[in-house]
């Protein structure tokens, strides 16, 4: 399998030069030359894999030409080490769990594979890398987590100043060692800017061999095919029984998660429909509405890791259908819910369902009532893509309640927080530079 940049098709790379390189030369992201067709036989049989076969079934073609298969199989036993259960909520709806990793967010998964990744490939060339890496919150603590300790990778975090949450500050900023946090005086878009420019800036690259870690990276992108893969192997037995198509919704910033559900269809998995959940950002559900793409700022919402502008993944989305509207619609929408919405659904789903969403799951839940709406023949699964805790003062004076707090996070609040105060790219260029 080679991938090209979805900008100039001319411009390929294997699997090991798009994870290192993030990003392909003429800034465009990598997309596979094709998408594979799983056999029949293994959806049948679904239910009797374990989600490590599962895992080497479904990533394989993707990987072959430079993992060997006991390489992947050591990554997939490092990375699906937790449970990915599927909480039913009613007969029709289900919330897919991906909290239960290291930093509790869904996140871990991608980070930890193409940690592992990276780590394979530096132990084979001794070449020292340097991860760079935007958050808008939770990929910071899932990256910088999937890679400590790991030889020969360097993490740089950059994250907006005020504008993620106290525990995912902790995250990111306290682990140490191979790990570095650049607080920035701005918005995530910025964060994404300066990363983006780092790349492109030949002082920097000539100097050091960056990678990005975001989800535009194709190793952290692809391995969450797997939720979809392992959620379907779940429900596959009530799904026989009732007849009824399952659709995913997914709260979306970046795209790069749903976008990973939908190469999981393309490859054969059952799924009717996916919906595109998104908070005040609204530029996909603007899209669909009237065929325009306009990028936008972002706006700051109680959901903040989906507050971006501009998502990147999208263009991937489109690839996949061909650019056309048309084709696009017929397995997709999305839809675009307000703080006050999103509030009044967290309380909804607790009074009726006795069940604490964090905002962005409460976002993936509002999607699912809207496209269920018209279309009650479905199982509807929700992604519930952070622990609550990880948004304690929200959740807490939203539902007026008190969270209690998991252990792996109690020891992370109290240590001690190191970042280094940057306000444009100069200042990461010299921080970059200095090492
Ligand atoms: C990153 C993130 C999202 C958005 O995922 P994308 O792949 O960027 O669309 C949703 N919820 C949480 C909690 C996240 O951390």
């Amino acid at each position: 399998m080679e991938y090209f940049s979805i900008d100039t098709p001319s411009l390929k790379a294997s699997f090991k030069e798009a994870v290192i390189k993030g990003i392909a030369p003429d800034k465009g992201l990598y997309y596979p030359d094709h998408i594979p067709s799983l056999d029949p036989s293994f959806f049948n049989q679904i239910e009797s894999l374990s989600p490590v076969e599962i895992g080497l079934e479904v990533m394989r073609p993707f990987t072959q030409d430079i993992l060997s298969k006991s390489d992947l199989k050591k990554v997939l036993e490092t990375v699906l080490d937790f449970e990915f259960p599927v909480v039913p909520l009613s007969d029709s709806i289900g919330s897919l769990e991906l909290f239960h990793g290291p930093t509790l967010a869904f996140k871990d998964v991608g980070a930890r594979f193409m940690a592992q990744c990276l780590g394979l490939f530096s132990e084979k060339n001794q070449a020292p890398v340097t991860v760079l890496v935007a958050t808008s919150g939770d990929t910071g603590g899932a990256v910088a987590n999937g890679f400590l300790g790991v030889e020969g990778v360097e993490v740089v975090i950059l994250y907006p100043s005020g504008k993620v949450s106290p525990i995912q500050e902790k995250q990111l900023t306290t682990l140490g060692q191979n790990i570095k946090a650049l607080e920035v005086h701005g918005s995530f878009d910025d964060c994404q800017k300066m990363v983006k420019t780092a790349f492109l800036d030949p002082e920097i690259t000539d100097y050091k061999q960056l990678t990005s870690a975001n989800s535009i990276n194709v190793a952290r992108w692809l391995p969450q095919m797997l939720y979809y893969f392992l959620a379907y192997k779940t429900l596959k037995p009530s799904l026989d029984k009732s007849g009824k198509e399952l659709v995913f919704s997914v709260p979306s910033g970046n795209f790069g998660n749903i976008c990973a559900g939908m190469v999981a269809r393309e490859m054969g998995l059952p799924v009717s429909h996916f919906i595109a959940a998104t908070n005040a950002n609204k530029v996909v559900p603007n899209f669909m509405k009237n065929g325009t793409y306009k990028a936008e700022k972002s706006v700051a919402t109680i959901s903040n890791a989906m507050d971006v502008g501009d998502p990147s993944n999208f263009v991937r989305i489109l690839q996949m259908h061909e650019n056309e509207h048309g084709i696009l619609e017929k397995g997709f929408s999305a839809y675009s819910f307000s703080d006050p919405q999103t509030k009044k659904a967290m309380r909804a789903i607790e009074k009726e369902h006795h069940y604490t969403t964090d905002p962005h799951g409460a976002v993936g839940y509002l999607g699912l009532l809207e496209y269920q709406k018209n279309h009650p023949n479905t199982y509807g699964v929700f992604l519930e893509t952070a622990h609550p805790v990880k948004f304690l003062e929200v959740v807490e004076e939203t539902l007026g309640k008190t969270l209690t707090i998991p252990k792996k996070i109690v020891e992370v609040l109290s240590k001690q927080k190191q970042a280094t105060k940057i306000s444009d790219y100069q200042g990461l260029k010299r921080f970059l530079m200095q090492e």
